[in-house]
């Protein structure tokens, strides 16, 4: 059987649930959307787009404010854009007006950090076009590998002087590196490292609720990817026989607010 090309997500799903894996994965059931799938789209949207703006109109002495207004209009208009799809998940108006004014703090809470950011940058005499160059990603690049049959999305590379730095996005109300982060980060290591022959220096996360958090890129985050990677293969190319995907019944089957996806059609609980 041809090995499938996996994603951080999809060998995370199968770390969780290789039944959850099977059916998102081999059976291709349809997912539901939900609030918080689409709300990460459109902050992730909101950030790529950030960056495109023209910062020539901008002053030294009005930057700090028109950085804010520009997000702000950036997130009003992909929340409108996205509304038909939010709209269908039939929440409540209080309840959309809760994840509308979330979703604003976390980008407002961002764009703090990159003002300062900015600041730090400006200190030495650079002109504000110049550091916004300088603090300017590569955005949204899809890396895949032939070898390791393994693929992702990258939020942002930076180049920073002699350093590299991968960041992903992220909405979670959690601030901590659980694993399933640190695999995620140590696949995109590996994919960069695979195309540009080079180690990135540092790969982290952007809690968007709180700060950057990032870790250092060695050989053990390596062997963990190549490691994951190399397991699941072995499953995934030997067999697509449900019965070969065990169910994992644990509180992530369904919550109080929530459920997987597949609840339904895997019934765990009968
Ligand atoms: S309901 Fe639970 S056991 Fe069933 S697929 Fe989802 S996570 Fe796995």
């Amino acid at each position: 059987m041809a090995k499938r090309v996996e994603s951080p997500s999809s060998i995370n799903t199968f770390k969780q649930c290789p039944r959850k894996y099977y059916y998102q994965y081999v059976a291709k059931l349809p997912q539901l959307p939900n609030i918080h799938q689409i709300r990460g789209n459109i902050a992730h949207s909101t950030l790529e787009h950030f960056y495109d703006i023209d910062v020539m109109q901008f002053a030294d002495e009005n930057y700090e404010v028109k950085f804010k207004e520009v997000i702000q209009q950036l997130f009003m208009h992909q929340w409108n854009k996205d509304y038909p799809r939010l709209h269908k998940l039939g929440l409540g108006k209080d309840q959309l007006k809760f994840y509308f004014e979330e979703t604003m703090l976390m980008l407002m809470n961002w764009v703090g950090h990159f003002i300062v950011d900015i600041d730090k940058v400006k200190v030495n005499g650079t002109s504000l076009p110049e550091a916004f160059l300088q603090l300017t990603p590569i955005r949204e690049q899809k890396y895949v590998s032939d070898n390791y049959s393994v693929q992702g999305f990258i939020d942002a590379i930076h180049h920073l002087e002699e350093e590299v730095h991968i960041i992903d996005y992220k909405t979670n109300a959690r601030f901590d590196m659980k694993e399933a982060i640190r695999l995620q980060l140590a696949i995109y290591s590996l994919l960069y490292q695979e195309k540009h022959g080079i180690l990135p220096s540092k790969v982290g996360i952007f809690f968007l609720r709180h700060k950057l958090k990032m870790i250092n890129v060695d050989e053990e985050l390596l062997d963990l990817a190549k490691r994951e990677i190399e397991l699941i293969h072995l499953h995934t190319s030997a067999t697509e026989k449900i019965e070969d995907y065990k169910c994992n019944i644990t509180p992530l089957c369904k919550w109080r607010t929530g459920q997987c996806d597949f609840y339904g059609e895997c019934k765990p609980h009968e």
